[in-house]
């Protein structure tokens, strides 16, 4: 907490007044400043008297002499509307224990050719804007921006602690058009985003086994992880979550289900053309129809119509149903549904409850474990949003450093209030 000073402004110079503005503390002080308006900018030059002595940046030994000075230069915030640059002789010391060190100034980290107050705006405006967008507002480059946001984002994960996990989500999204995957991991009780990597496949769940141990978690400790159905996968769930028990996330289960009544209408709309236009109406549950769908519904006769996509839409909506069972029910309710869905004549029905079938044991976990990745559904709508503003996420690797930014719950650096 800073001191609450009040200044007497007409009282002070230009350069008492920056200082107090930046918070400056001894020996640092504003020695001149300049002011460009043609150029719109503002260089405020910084400086320390002669004999002033620093700490060690190593041991942190106070009384080092200055060794020699090089100039350094770092952007701060804009000045009203004008770009704001900081210059100051910044010396080496020669400290009796560590040799000759850089010291380190109080408003930059080293490296850096940004103020900590202006890369704390960055990362602000990073968690609701695309970066492009950042790096226009700034005015800088955007490869600059993400280095900006990087280091903060992988110093807050490196002090991120994943000791207390036991219930993961894992599920995939696409980067970059479809081309490529990367593959988020979720805690289901905490709801951020643990590890993101790109890639989908039993290798992708080895490398966030290891991240969990490099945040003091414990692989053995996950109980149960929320998947989709690909072996992949649940492959690499066994191998290196040994504890863990798959649920089938229900959303996908649901979805596949959806996807065989897709492929019914659509075979059978080359015969039966009302059925044109009408995907959406079958996607639906009766309850979420719009007023416009429910009329389709009637001109299709839904209920005493002998069409093929109608007797697939009720096999859907009895599958759906068996998440409302008591759990004692839920297997013998699949099974009457399998009896029922393979004696339905309509492959693309038979094909997708012999899928179900070969994954029962992880669709009726569910009744135990309870978990589903709708969490992760949010995340990823995020995610998309994010990615449909920002073109040119560079690489899968940036496109992680923002998942984390938005969806990690990291603690990441602010302007003061
Ligand atoms: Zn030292």
């Amino acid at each position: 907490m800073l001191p609450c000073l009040r200044y007497d402004v007409v009282r002070m110079n230009e350069n008492e007044l920056f200082q107090a503005a930046l918070g400056l503390l001894p020996p640092w002080l504003v020695d001149r400043c300049t002011f460009e308006q043609a150029a719109g900018r503002l260089d405020l030059y910084l400086d320390f008297p002669r004999g002033s002595v620093f700490s060690c940046p190593v041991c942190q030994a106070a009384g080092c002499k200055a060794y020699d000075t090089d100039e350094m230069t770092w952007r701060h915030l804009n000045f009203f509307q004008h770009q704001t640059f900081l210059h100051a002789r910044t010396p080496r010391v020669e400290c009796v224990q560590c040799g000759i060190h850089r010291v380190s100034v109080p408003w930059a980290r080293p490296g850096s050719g940004f103020t900590l107050l202006f890369e704390a705006l960055v990362v602000m405006l990073a968690k609701s804007m695309p970066i492009l967008a950042v790096a226009r507002f700034v005015n800088e480059h955007d490869t600059l921006v993400w280095r900006i946001v990087t280091h903060y984002v992988d110093a807050a994960r490196a002090k991120a602690d994943h000791s207390a996990v036991t219930q993961v989500g894992v599920d995939e999204t696409a980067s970059r058009r479809g081309q490529t995957y990367v593959s988020l991991f979720v805690d289901l009780e905490q709801r951020h985003v643990l590890f993101a990597t790109p890639g989908k496949d039993a290798s992708t769940v080895a490398a966030f086994a290891a991240d969990l141990k490099a945040h003091g978690g414990d692989p053995e400790a996950v109980t149960d992880v929320s998947a989709d159905m690909s072996q992949a996968f649940f492959n690499g769930v066994a191998a290196n979550l040994p504890k863990a028990v798959v649920t089938f996330d229900k959303f996908h289960v649901v979805s596949l289900v959806n996807d065989a009544v897709e492929k019914v209408r659509r075979i059978e709309q080359k015969t039966c053309p009302e059925l044109v236009g009408s995907r959406y109406v079958w996607l639906k549950n009766p309850e979420n129809l719009t007023e416009r769908q429910w009329e389709k519904f009637d001109t299709l006769d839904i209920v005493n119509s002998h069409l093929k996509t109608a007797r697939a839409y009720q096999i859907r909506l009895v599958f759906q149903d068996l998440y409302t069972q008591p759990p004692e029910e839920a297997e013998s309710y699949l099974k009457r549904w399998y009896f029922w869905a393979t004696h339905s004549r309509l492959q693309p029905i038979i094909d997708v409850a012999r899928t179900i079938r070969r994954h029962q044991d992880g669709i009726l976990r569910w009744f135990t474990s309870r978990i589903n990745n709708g969490i992760l559904e949010g995340i990823n709508s995020l995610v998309q949003a994010a990615k449909a503003k920002a073109r040119g996420y560079r690489s899968d690797r940036n496109l992680a450093t923002v998942i984390y930014l938005i969806a990690g719950k990291l603690h990441l650096p602010s302007l003061p209030t």
